[in-house]
């Protein structure tokens, strides 16, 4: 099964059986993300929680 990666429009062939092909059966097939993308993602995410965790650390150090 070929999807389309929504972030950088590489197309990749997952497997038939996996989970994201399910999902993507009960979705537009404009949802898929690549692992790269997903990473990068997932990366940002993660840093934007971790300096807000630091911020709170932080703040609740001065106390
Ligand atoms: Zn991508």
């Amino acid at each position: 099964m070929k999807v389309q990666c929504i972030l950088c429009d590489k197309i990749e062939v997952i497997n038939q059986d996996s989970i994201i092909a399910k999902r993507l059966r009960n979705r537009p097939i404009h949802t898929y993300m690549c692992e790269e993308c997903t990473n990068r993602v997932t990366e940002k995410a993660q840093e934007r929680l971790a300096k807000r965790k630091n911020g709170d650390d932080s703040t609740s150090e001065e106390w």
